[in-house]
């Protein structure tokens, strides 16, 4: 475990400490799982960047809400470090359906990307799968360092600048008009494939006349498929609502080509390590002795953000675990019915 991890551990808790040695992911930094994800199958996820740094601070980031709003693109990590532990995950006889870039922030402000990206391609038959909000991607360099991706997943939310804002609450650099301009020009550019996320929020995009404009959009963005996805973890802000399954399946045909509902089945979500039972014991005692938040579990069992947060969800929704926002954070606590 690295010093700055213990340090943070010893802040949250000390008993998290005992419990910290015991999940100890064999103290990988930047990647985690592999992890069933409800897209990609079996996932071995890659982190570029650190927590929360990332050019939006959208209304239900699962994340929290962001620490470093950026367009500024840089090494962040050592990348000579993440390829070493990607490449001692794949070695261990891993075989996960994606290497996915995406994690605790946006994974196109490493400007690394692109070495990462062909670094793994030369090392693995494994197809390379990126996970962006998208707003970067008019920047040549970001279209050149995507290039050699397998399959590329970008956001759209908005059908107008207006609603961009209120949702995804953007770098001051980056306009709805540049963005969406992005989106289309590298859809046409991009040689792999390239699926559209549209996140519906209940009584914000989630009404005829927004989803009718998104549509408008889409049609412009050369995507093999567009995914239909709504709230299913504790978002940033309380007023983000998740769209009934119902209500999704309706604004399925607004949209043009291939369009599919990304179901929710937390409850069977499983990894090939069996790491999702053992992650959730793990916290629930964490969460048993006192409220924390997903970075303080991140940090107390040297577990990734995201991974922390995937968890999370089911626990919440298998009602486990509640949470409640405290001067502007959203902690976490078990269940009275769990305390015993
Ligand atoms: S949901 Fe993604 S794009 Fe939006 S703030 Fe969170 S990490 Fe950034």
């Amino acid at each position: 475990m690295n010093r700055a991890v213990k340090h943070a551990v010893e802040k949250v808790n000390p008993a998290a400490n005992h419990l910290a040695e015991m999940m100890n992911n064999r103290g990988f930094e930047y990647v985690y799982g592999p992890v069933a994800s409800r897209r990609l199958g079996s996932s071995l996820g890659i982190d570029l960047v650190p927590f929360k740094i990332c050019s939006y601070d959208c209304v239900y980031c699962q994340l929290g809400r962001t620490t470093s709003k950026t367009v500024k693109r840089k090494v962040y990590f050592d990348t000579k470090k993440i390829l070493t532990e990607i490449q001692e995950k794949l070695t261990a006889g891993l075989a996960p359906n994606f290497v996915t870039l995406a994690g605790s922030g946006e994974p196109t402000l490493n400007s690394d990307i692109g070495e990462i990206i062909s670094q793994i391609k030369k090392s693995t038959d494994i197809p390379v799968a990126v996970l962006t909000n998208g707003s970067l991607l008019g920047l040549k360099d970001v279209q050149k360092d995507l290039s050699a991706a397998d399959l590329v997943i970008p956001s759209l939310d908005a059908g107008d600048e207006y609603l961009f804002n209120y949702i995804n609450r953007p770098h001051p650099g980056i306009s709805f008009k540049n963005m969406l301009q992005g989106l289309v020009e590298f859809s046409r550019v991009f040689e792999g494939k390239l699926w559209l996320e549209i996140f519906l929020l209940g009584g914000v995009n989630a009404i005829r006349s927004e989803v009718d404009k998104l549509a408008l959009c889409s049609e412009k963005i050369a995507a093999e498929k567009i995914q239909l996805n709504t709230v299913s973890r504790p978002p940033a802000e309380e007023f983000a609502y998740a769209v009934e399954t119902e209500r999704l399946n309706y604004f399925q045909d607004y949209f043009p080509g291939n369009v599919e509902i990304i179901s929710e089945n937390w409850t069977t979500e499983t990894t090939s390590a069996g790491l999702s039972q053992t992650s959730d014991t793990a916290i629930l005692e964490l969460l048993k002795r006192r409220p924390c938040t997903v970075q303080g579990i991140s940090a107390g069992l040297n577990m990734k953000a995201a991974q922390v947060t995937k968890r999370l969800g089911v626990l919440c929704q298998n009602g486990k675990v509640i949470q409640t926002r405290i001067n502007e954070q959203i902690f976490f606590e078990a269940e009275k019915s769990e305390q015993s």
